[in-house]
């Protein structure tokens, strides 16, 4: 039996690199300090996979030597004259790098899952900056923690916990005692609420309306956490204050806040929802603490207004500066999207979207971005990695992706790897293969390899590096 320490999950862009390992006879048996999500990956990552490489003939998929797939894949990106080569999240930046290698050797065009999650956060930065800073720093020093559009507790489990309200940071205390204590008051009111009813024989015809004023607690000097979001998420619900702003209005919102943190008048009753009452006590607190960050998600990138709304969250946070101390920071969701993007920007000079066919890098979102370049029906061939395009992308970019030659290395089995016409199955970053992924806050952490993988599977980095020297040696030939 061996336990390993210090193990890095290979799950959310959190990247918890303090997870501890026991493994028995090549087999992870036990797993401490991970979330459900990460502990379930580490235990069951091993079930459903494919155990072969496999080509399509005849319309079966049908089991074949690594050597087979391998020259088949370079048969197919070379016979194309315009592939693209997709996904890159949830692998290595020594893959990513490869990847890029074959992408221009090949003249592909290139592009990672943030075209369609933070692809308008890189859009807005690029266009008015960024303040940000790592983790750490705003684990030990924010005191007022803003998670807009975002539900960490559902999708980065751990992310409240390591990195912001619920952490003992070096001069902030966790908020989690004055969560538990809510947590309990909370519970004994709705079972009043329930029981009431009863005991005087009524019935509640519609729920309790939402309390917006605005607690105490947030005029404390303690670290304070605010939701600002379309529902209730289990986030919110933990929350000092939770903000329910109207859908698709989060631009409006936040450009209230910008004005009123200039000390403008607004002449209206209430904003995107809120009455202006509360949005001047929300700027007030704001103004008021002396590190906030916002931490934002999909719910602000991927709402009208997309990289507008960035724009304008990272305009508030440079104007909440002029003020106070303030940062702000992407959610990302794969554990190495961010990895992927850096990668990009070392090799290419661009994140995502990067096009090789005229022999140098292009970026042009909308026109290079791989949703695009499939509903206009232009590639004429596919490599996927670790990703599941069939699953998420619209149903007319699937069509073409899969009516075209498609390669797909994946360690697990997916609609996208159903429908390929080459499957190479590999070994999982961070549990059979080492390398190196990028935190959400750009830091760079080592996946360490835990257990051997199954005989004869090679790393996607290896993989790759293999279909580029095959597509040498054919060139050659
Ligand atoms: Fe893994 Fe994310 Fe859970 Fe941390 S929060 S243990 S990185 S899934």
């Amino acid at each position: 039996m061996v336990i390993m320490s210090n193990v890095t999950c290979p799950v959310c862009g959190s990247l918890c690199d303090d997870i501890e390992l026991t493994v028995k006879n090549n087999i992870i048996t036990e797993v401490k300090n991970a979330c459900a999500i990460g502990a379930a990956k580490f235990l069951t990552y091993n079930d459903h996979r494919p155990q072969n490489p496999q080509i399509r003939k005849n319309g079966e998929l049908v089991n074949v030597t690594l050597n087979e797939a391998i020259r088949k894949s370079a048969e197919i990106l070379l016979d194309a004259d315009y592939p693209i080569l997709y996904g890159w999240s949830s692998t290595s930046c020594e893959a990513i790098r490869a990847g890029l290698k074959l992408a221009e050797d090949i003249g592909g065009v290139i592009d990672n899952t943030s075209t369609i999650c933070h692809g308008p956060s890189i859009l807005a930065i690029q266009d008015v900056g960024l303040s940000g800073s790592t983790l750490g720093q705003l684990r030990h020093r924010a005191d007022l923690v803003i998670y807009w559009g975002c539900n960490p507790w559902s999708a980065h489990p751990r992310h409240i916990e390591r990195y912001s309200a619920f952490s003992d940071g070096r001069f902030q205390e966790s908020t989690y005692y004055r969560y538990f204590k809510r947590l309990t008051a909370n519970s004994i009111s709705k079972k009043m609420l329930r029981v009431t009813p009863r005991a005087f024989e009524r019935s509640i015809s519609s729920p309790p309306s939402i309390d917006q004023r605005i607690p105490y607690t947030l005029s404390r000097e303690e670290r304070k956490l605010i939701v600002v979001d379309v529902r209730k998420t289990r986030t919110a619900e933990i929350a000092d204050y939770f903000i329910q702003v109207e859908p698709n209005r989060d631009y409006e919102l936040l450009q209230a806040f910008r004005a009123l943190i200039r000390n403008e008048v607004l002449e209206v009753d209430e904003v995107a929802g809120i009455p202006v009452e509360i949005l001047e006590e929300v700027a007030d607190i704001m103004v008021g603490c002396r590190l906030g960050v916002i931490f934002f998600g999909l719910g602000l990138t991927m709402s009208m207004g997309k990289h507008r709304n960035i724009d304008s969250a990272i305009s508030l946070t440079r104007d909440l500066n002029r003020r106070t101390k303030f940062l702000i920071m992407p959610m990302r969701g794969h554990f190495n999207v961010t990895g992927a993007n850096t990668v990009f920007t070392w090799q290419s000079g661009y994140p995502f979207a990067v096009d090789y066919s005229r022999g140098y890098p292009r970026y042009n979102p909308g026109e290079t971005s791989i949703i695009d370049i499939l509903c206009r029906g232009e590639s004429d061939a596919g490599l996927i990695i670790a990703s599941d395009p069939v699953a998420n992308f619209p149903k007319k970019a699937v069509t073409h992706l899969v009516n075209n030659p498609l390669i797909v290395i994946d360690p697990h089995t997916s609609p996208t790897s159903l429908m390929a016409d080459v499957v190479i199955p590999s070994t999982f970053v961070g549990i059979e293969t080492e390398g190196i992924a990028y935190r959400m806050d750009h830091i760079p952490l080592p996946m360490k390899k835990i257990v051997d993988g199954p005989n004869g599977f090679l790393s996607d980095a290896e993989i790759l590096t293999r279909i580029t020297r095959e597509v040498h040696m054919l060139r050659e030939i």
